[in-house]
């Protein structure tokens, strides 16, 4: 062979060598930039209520006898248990469902105190029931008494109950599955996993407040998934995912890697975050380390005013990775080891 030939050939070589390695490990996140913008684009317009909502200065008569409380008035005869109040704390908004057929309710009662820590509110008859829904521009814990025809109600911020508020986001959901390989679809594994480490939290006594995205399977918008962090103003996101080649086909690649927002460059941010939930997973599970990716071409990732870390968890495209992955035991390890790089990145100083 000619030596020009040769040479060139060596070359070639070497240039795919360098080259192949760094498509493999850039290609297998793709699924994850497609799935998730797919799920901006066919985001449903969300509609809570037919009923229109009212801006709290139209509602709200201003007292500033009343502590930053609210005062609801309700019918006559109406006692604790006509009143049902619920919290939604994905779209922050509290629900107070009282046992009346009051078509206005807001022209037939009162409803006075500050109105700062609200949105709008709306009402709206559902079953027999009126519903004052009151949505707040923070995330809110309420507590509330009932005295002399009146509900007063106390909003509260969670860092004012907890040491540290984080929100965990168990990715994809209902008709968006996310990866699917072998029928196993990544919603559910994420799922599944949250779940285990929901448990671990509900355990632990530490006063850590933690809020989910989803605990069922139920589909947030992105948007409403970043809006609880910043909401909340948690002091740590975590995102639970799992990975996929980027052709979708079976490959040996397989192991952990986790996604972090590089326009952060807080000393406790995203990135160190990142590296703390990679080393936690790894050495919780065993699986192998597939290394931090930069991702502010992920909306959630981008949008988190909290330092965010996106685990994706395993491949679901590695045969012997995904009979783990869809294995009870092996969730709970990786739940462990994401409890754990909770409870590591708050000894840091997160
Ligand atoms: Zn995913």
């Amino acid at each position: 062979m000619d030596r020009k030939v040769l040479k060139m050939a060596t070359a070639v070589i070497l240039v795919l060598t360098f080259l192949i390695p760094c498509t493999i490990r850039r290609m297998p996140d793709m699924h994850e930039q497609y799935a998730l913008a797919e799920e901006i684009r066919s985001a449903p317009i969300l509609q809570t209520h037919a009923k229109a909502s009212v801006a709290p200065e139209n509602v709200v008569k201003e007292s500033n006898t009343l502590n930053g409380q609210l005062k609801i008035e309700i019918p006559q005869g109406t006692d604790g248990s006509g009143i049902k109040v619920s919290e939604d704390y994905v779209t922050q908004t509290i629900y107070i469902k009282v046992a009346t057929d009051v078509r206005d309710y807001f022209s037939e009662y009162d409803i006075s105190g500050s109105s700062d820590k609200i949105a709008s509110l709306q009402y709206y008859n559902e079953g027999g029931n009126g519903v004052i829904a009151i949505s707040m521009n923070r995330l809110y814990e309420f507590t509330y008494k009932l005295e002399k025809g009146a509900l007063y109600m106390d909003f509260i911020d969670p860092h004012d109950i907890y040491d540290k508020v984080i929100v965990i986001d168990a990715g994809h959901g209902s008709r968006m599955s996310g990866a699917t390989k072998n029928g196993i679809q990544e919603k559910d594994i994420n799922l599944d996993i949250v779940l285990q480490l929901k448990a671990l939290f509900d355990a632990y006594d530490g006063n850590i407040g933690v809020y989910y995205t989803r605990t069922d399977d139920s589909n947030p918008t992105l948007q409403q998934r970043a809006e609880l962090a910043n909401k909340a103003g948690a002091d740590l996101f975590i995102s639970v995912h799992n990975n996929s080649s980027g052709t979708g086909n079976f490959t040996s690649v397989n192991g952990t890697q986790v996604l972090y927002s590089e326009s952060d460059d807080r000393e406790l941010g995203s990135k160190k975050l990142a590296q703390i939930c990679l080393d936690n997973v790894t050495a919780a599970t065993g699986s192998n380390d597939f290394g931090l990716l930069k991702a502010d071409d992920i909306y959630i990732v981008r949008s988190s005013e909290a330092p965010v870390a996106l685990i994706e968890v395993g491949f679901m495209t590695n045969r012997d990775e995904l009979a783990k992955l869809a294995d009870p035991e092996y969730q709970k390890t990786a739940a462990q080891g994401i409890f754990n790089a909770v409870l590591e990145a708050v000894k840091e100083g997160y």
